[in-house]
């Protein structure tokens, strides 16, 4: 560590109970995506008082109302615009012992949000800024877990949202457009024996988000069943279906299928006329995405098919694959070095995860990195999970960030500039970028019948 990341390391050491006091909290206070109001008003308030002006993001003129915000950190000088992002949004996990109103932070998003608390009152310190140039954007960003997909397609149609990704969301309300690099901090667990204190992989999936929605006929489950379409019979047969399939998914496209049903609307003497189903297509390119999702929407309509049933299939952009910049990952590795030593860094140049971010859409137009601070423990997205560390899951995060910023916007910035001049986008700009997701929205009523029963088929997604 030299002078000046002993100076970053005191500026956010002298915020640490703000953060712990956010973190904790933020943990009591978890609510799913596009419903953060209190996350919000909690970081909000605390942003103002930090003497911050931050931007809503529900209050951008022509988009409709939602949590988060972003404020500029100006350093006064020209320079590139660094996106740095904290999540706010929790997971339904009813059986977590911890959990409020059936939801907890079981993904750790609590403490990004402490963390970009503690960047914004670290760069407040007298001497914060100094030889930086260009602009940091904290943003506090709603709705990362992809879940609750019906709720999210009735934002949708009301207008509220376009996109069931906060980050992708805020991408189409313009608030990367000037943004030049992007990154972020994701809590982890080592595991046992490990002792890192960072990591990183070079990617991760991207993801296709699916309503299902299996259509039978009720009638009297014990008298006459004849007289009804078992929905629930057709979903089964269609995950069965697609479980059939899975040997057919090529293993470099690393696709994962993880479909849950949403439960029957009706008694246990009814035979179901409907059964929905949430599901992704997760794939390491958007291309293997969309061709197993076509086989996935196959399997559907021929499970509806052999009970006489419907089914409607919605199809909505989920995340890009996530691609990290090497050249970014390098600095980022060796400040997380200079931190905390080299044996507790575990950056990993060839390894892709199979989850999936609304970091991978942003990672599609600009240079980004999105590493991990560990401090959990127990299983991430599991009734144990647990964030038993706070000094390393939060204070560990907020220095290492403090030092990525300042090893970029330093020296007139040039680490920055070569790293954005290195980079080659997978699309030339956010526009392009989100005309081509909308390729892959699709709406069909997939099996109908004549008059005769004899059926119609129209499940592929085909663009000119
Ligand atoms: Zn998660
Ligand atoms: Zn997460």
């Amino acid at each position: 560590m030299n002078e000046r990341q002993t100076k970053l390391v005191n500026n956010a050491d002298r915020h640490r109970q703000l953060v712990f006091d956010a973190e904790r909290w933020l943990w009591r206070h978890p609510q799913t995506g596009y419903t953060e109001w209190e996350a919000h008003d909690y970081l909000l308030e605390r942003f103002r008082a930090l003497g911050y002006e931050p931007v809503l993001a529900g209050k951008i003129p022509g988009f409709g109302d939602i949590p988060g915000f972003y404020a500029d950190v100006c350093t006064g000088k020209e320079g590139p615009v660094l996106a740095v992002f904290g999540e706010l949004d929790a997971l339904d996990i009813a059986n977590h012992p911890e959990s409020v109103n059936g939801m907890t932070h079981c993904c750790g998003h609590h403490a990004q949000a402490a963390a970009l608390l503690g960047i914004a009152a670290a760069l407040k310190e007298p001497d914060a800024l100094d030889g930086l140039c260009g602009t940091i954007r904290l943003i506090a960003v709603p709705a990362e877990e992809m879940i609750q997909l019906g709720f999210r397609e009735e934002l949708r149609r009301k207008g509220i949202i376009k996109y069931f990704g906060g980050k992708t969301e805020f991408m189409r309300r313009g608030i990367l457009d000037d943004a030049d690099l992007a990154l972020m901090v994701h809590g982890t667990a080592a595991g046992d024996g490990e002792p890192f204190d960072f990591s990183c992989g070079y990617g991760s999936n991207g993801c296709m988000a699916k309503n299902i929605r299996f259509k039978g006929r009720s009638a009297h489950a014990g008298g006459s069943p004849h007289l009804g379409i078992n929905a629930q019979y057709a979903a089964m047969l269609g995950l069965q279906a697609v479980n059939d399939l899975r040997e057919t998914f090529p293993d470099q496209d690393t696709i994962r299928f993880h479909p849950i049903m949403m439960g029957v609307t009706s008694a246990v003497n009814i035979i179901p006329d409907e059964m929905k189903i949430e599901s992704y297509v997760r794939g390491k390119t958007l291309e293997a995405i969309r061709r197993e999702n076509t086989k996935v929407n196959r399997a559907m309509a021929g499970a509806a098919l052999a009970l006489g049933a419907g089914v409607e299939l919605t199809d909505r952009p989920g995340y890009a694959p996530e691609h990290h910049d090497p050249q970014f990952m390098k600095l980022v590795e060796s400040c997380c070095v200079d931190l905390a030593g080299e044996d507790r860094v575990r950056f990993d140049y060839g390894h892709w995860g199979t989850g999936s971010s609304d970091f991978g859409d942003v990672t599609c137009v600009m240079p980004g990195v999105q590493f991990n601070a560990a401090g959990a423990s127990g299983t991430f997205h599991g009734i144990d999970f647990d964030p038993a560390d706070p000094e390393r899951l939060c204070m560990n995060s907020i220095k290492a960030q403090l030092f990525v910023i300042d090893a970029l916007l330093s020296d007139g910035g040039s680490a920055a500039k070569q790293i954005i001049s290195a980079y080659r986008p997978e699309y030339p700009s956010i526009e392009a970028y989100l005309d081509a997701i909308d390729q892959l929205i699709l709406d069909k009523d997939a099996v109908t019948y004549d008059k005769d029963g004899n059926p119609s088929i129209d499940f592929q997604n085909i663009t000119e």
